[in-house]
């Protein structure tokens, strides 16, 4: 028997898992917090305390680091062969396969996210993210260089590359795809023979400690991969600023990937970062408009908008902006809103009180500017849950502060155009450059545009598409580096040049 949170029942596997305090991994052990501390996490969609968490801090996360150093320095994982590496990599996401269902419901309850979109989306791109990095672990290669040396034209030499680990690694991820992007984060560093120390954000810790108990049943070798929830003031700045940590990896705000910044330069770590977006969608007059307006829609309000890429102003050539708008509009009305545990549930609550506030806080904002919601507006009915109305809005500017901005919810603004050359300066004018969508039947217009958009990723006539093989980063203040597909493989290795007096 599972527990009831009303109407639904919950696997009684999961509901084990979140009736028990959560301890964190550290050394291959689950340990409670140095300080005995623990922190609730909340089901979004009831505002209730959905599980309590063992709450890491300084001291936590200097022994999670210590025994990352131990296990790269001189632990079994740097002896252990490319290949060995990727197959227990690989055994990893035949295990996640195995607990599909309780991944989903983890994160359903502790993200507020719809259950069929857990499962259908989150779980498997987390588990074909290990399965495509473990096939990368054989495959780091260096190269042969040949050298001309002008000033000792009568020696030889041999010189070659290495491409090595680059050591112990934190990594610090958002609340929006806890799974994913603790997959994100992991697998590469993991195939390219990194240790890792992982925070997880304090709203949604539960996914990656259930993950954390798959890393000991698939036999990782301790200390190789340690996870320490907390908040990010004292867990996460203190992962950002350890010393013995060789590279730190952020995914969250642009706000606070400046602090991780600052905080990494003491030992000068290498850092990367995914950071927030306020991505143009552009609708041309010659688009399919039905799959535009679909698209458009799906662009903002999946993921209940928290999304960094989310396609949250929308420009729409004028001859057709009303019936996109519209179109939009009718699309937003019929989203279905609520538990994300309700298989009807198309759109689920925002994580927390607190993004509720903050979305709610925008939305005041934008309308005391002088926008006007074409629909939602508000947060949604009196229920405790964290739930806001799916919105549309027209009539801003490009200067107000729901238009550059980064709100993160179900709210896009929308514009029309007229000039493609004016297009192109406004769609860029954001301190972001995460992502961007076009939508035209023309061709060579789309691809004229995508060369001109500084955004990491730019989607022809489809939104949101994400692959394990496909690079995904920020142009401008959206981020340094590229997570997924070869790029990422920078962000874990370093090269080492060898050369040879023969
Ligand atoms: P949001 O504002 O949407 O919660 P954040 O960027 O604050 O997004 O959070 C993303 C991740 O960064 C979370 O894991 C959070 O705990 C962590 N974090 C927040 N502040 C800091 C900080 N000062 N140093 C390190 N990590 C932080």
């Amino acid at each position: 028997m599972g527990i009831a949170v009303s109407p639904i029942q919950i696997d009684s596997r999961v509901s084990d898992f979140i009736s028990k305090p959560r301890k964190m991994l550290i050394d291959g052990k689950w340990m409670d917090a140095a300080s005995g501390k623990t922190f609730p996490t909340y089901n979004p969609a009831t505002g209730e305390v959905l599980a309590q968490v063992a709450e890491g801090d300084r001291q936590d996360i200097d022994a999670a680091v210590q025994a990352a150093r131990k296990a790269f320095d001189s632990g079994p994982w740097s002896q252990m062969t490319p290949s060995d590496r990727g197959k227990l990599i690989w055994k990893l996401a035949d295990l996640m396969e195995q607990h599909l269902e309780e991944f989903a419901t983890i994160e359903t309850l502790d993200n507020g996210k719809p259950l069929t979109v857990a499962r259908a989306a989150d779980v498997p791109l987390a588990i074909d993210m290990f399965r495509y990095m473990a096939g990368w672990a054989t495959k780091l290669e260096g190269t042969t260089i040949p050298i001309s040396m002008p000033h000792a034209a009568n020696s030889s030499y041999f010189a070659y590359t290495l491409r090595e680990p680059v050591g112990v690694v934190g990594q610090i991820i958002p609340w929006n795809f806890p799974l994913l992007m603790a997959a994100w984060k992991l697998a590469p560093a993991l195939a390219c023979g990194c240790t890792v120390v992982l925070k997880p954000a304090e709203q949604t810790p539960l996914s990656a400690l259930f993950l954390g108990e798959l890393f000991v049943e698939a036999g990782f070798p301790n200390g190789v991969v340690n996870i320490v929830p907390g908040f990010g003031e004292t867990a996460g700045a203190a992962l950002a600023a350890h010393e013995l940590v060789d590279k730190i990896a952020f995914t969250g705000s642009t706000e606070v990937g400046k602090l991780i910044v600052n905080a990494a330069t003491g030992n000068l770590k290498k850092v990367s970062l995914e950071l927030g977006g306020k991505s143009p969608n552009v609708v041309f007059k010659d688009a399919d408009l039905n799959g535009a307006i679909s698209g458009s829609a799906s662009a903002i309000f999946f993921n209940q908008g928290q999304t960094c890429c989310a396609g949250s102003r929308l420009f729409v050539e004028r001859s057709v902006f009303d019936q996109v708008i519209e179109g939009v509009a009718a699309k937003a009305k019929k989203i279905n809103v609520g538990s994300g545990l309700e298989p009807k549930t198309a759109m689920g609550p925002l994580v927390s009180e607190e993004q509720l506030q903050r979305v709610c806080n925008y939305l005041e904002i934008g309308l005391s500017e002088g926008a006007t919601a074409v629909t939602g507006g508000k947060k949604m009915g009196d229920s405790k849950g964290y739930f806001v109305e799916p919105t549309v809005l027209v009539n801003t500017k490009d200067d107000m502060r729901v238009v550059q901005e980064e709100i993160f919810g179900p709210v896009v603004t929308a514009v029309p155009f007229d000039d493609p050359e004016e297009l192109m300066a406004r769609a860029n004018s954001t301190i972001y450059g995460l992502a961007a969508g076009i939508w035209t039947k023309d061709i060579s217009k789309a691809h004229r545009l995508a060369a001109s958009l500084r955004a990491g990723t730019v989607w022809i006539n489809c939104y949101n598409v994400f692959d394990a093989a496909l690079p995904f980063g920020g142009y401008k203040q959206s981020g340094w580096g590229r997570e997924m597909g070869k790029d990422v493989l920078q962000l874990y290795t370093q090269t080492k040049a060898v050369c040879t007096r023969l």
